[in-house]
């Protein structure tokens, strides 16, 4: 697994190592934390050095990647784009590149809703227009766009996930959301109820019903769990494929915002500030293709339980700090 010290990985390890899968990290620590690995067999490697990579891949000789390894943030990928094109695409060209030395032919890749840009309906499908408007959406399509050809020529078959929005916390408060800076809205609010310190809301002018962005939150644990399905599917012999990984229901910022307030029982703090560059107005899975194929079902429906485990872990975290 390449990122398990990240947000997503870890908890991805976590979930595969309960079912009994051997689950092998390699992160180069840049965003992600060695706590995350816990005692998990553990690789600090950066992607880009493929000679290492090749090497690493060929002595364990695993029966499949899980692949998480990228940078996330919107907004620094429109400042800084050059980082996610070097990262996140040609870091996974390096990997694709020792798995194909090593023959190992099952990938399952993170992917992003952004990739679908501005999209023209929601809920959106997995077959809608790819057109990605912020360089971190490009940086996963230039990805995706690589895999039929490996496919094709190498016989390395994938599975595609298209996260909406990860959110949430392990409910036993070991593993959840810390990025450094944190960008994401549900941390950054519950960090703004304890601190006292106001987020700011991105837009209000969007042709939306409250004039805020709408997203679909999806429970880490949830999205944990399409990756092991995946898996499973490619270690059956199915067909390379790509999933939405979303519940199909939206939420604006505001809305979130209320929710927040309704779990910690306090006002959040907040003022109203420009757009963010490269934010669609609506994003939201139509998540159909994941529960027909894969027979994926989820855990946390509401975002009320997601913001539940998410102020479970943000409480726990500053009482340690
Ligand atoms: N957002 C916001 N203020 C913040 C961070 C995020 O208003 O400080 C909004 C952002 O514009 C988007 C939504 O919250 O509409 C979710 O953003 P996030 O960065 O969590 O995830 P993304 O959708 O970029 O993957």
């Amino acid at each position: 697994m390449t990122g398990g010290a990240g947000y997503i990985g870890a908890h991805t390890a976590a979930l595969l190592r309960r079912r009994g899968y051997a689950v092998t990290v390699v992160d180069n620590l840049s965003r992600g934390y060695r706590h995350n690995v816990g005692d998990a067999p553990f690789h600090q490697l950066d992607l880009a050095d493929t000679p290492a990579l090749s090497a690493l891949v060929a002595a364990i000789r695993p029966d499949a990647v899980v692949h998480f390894a990228a940078y996330i943030a919107v907004g620094e990928s429109m400042r800084v784009p050059e980082l996610y094109f070097a990262n996140n695409t040609g870091g996974s060209l390096s990997l694709l590149t020792a798995m194909t030395r090593a023959g190992i032919r099952c990938l399952v890749f993170s992917s992003t809703a952004a990739v679908y840009g501005m999209p023209r309906a929601v809920p959106i499908l997995e077959d809608f227009p790819i057109a990605p408007v912020n360089a971190y959406g490009e940086s996963k399509v230039l990805v995706e766009r690589m895999l039929p050809w490996f496919d094709q020529v190498h016989g390395l078959r994938s599975m595609v996930l298209r996260y909406f929005n990860a959110a949430g916390a392990d409910p036993e408060g070991r593993l959840g959301e810390e990025h450094e800076p944190e960008t994401h809205l549900i941390p950054l609010l519950l960090r703004a109820v304890l601190s006292g310190e106001p987020v700011t809301v991105f837009g209000d002018d969007y042709p939306t019903p409250d004039g805020t962005c709408i997203r679909d939150y999806i429970h880490v644990h949830d999205l944990a769990e399409a990756h092991i399905l995946a898996l499973e599917a490619l270690f059956a012999g199915a067909p390379s494929n790509q999933f939405n990984v979303g519940l199909g229901q939206g939420y604006s910022v505001l809305e979130v915002i209320r929710a927040v307030e309704s779990v910690t029982g306090k006002k959040v703090p907040y003022r109203v500030g420009p757009r963010r560059e490269g934010d669609p107005a609506i994003l939201v899975a139509g998540a159909g293709r994941l529960g027909r194929t894969l027979g994926w079902a989820p855990q946390y429906p509401g975002l009320t339980e997601i913001v539940r485990t998410a102020w479970d872990f943000a409480r726990q975290r500053s009482q340690t700090k």
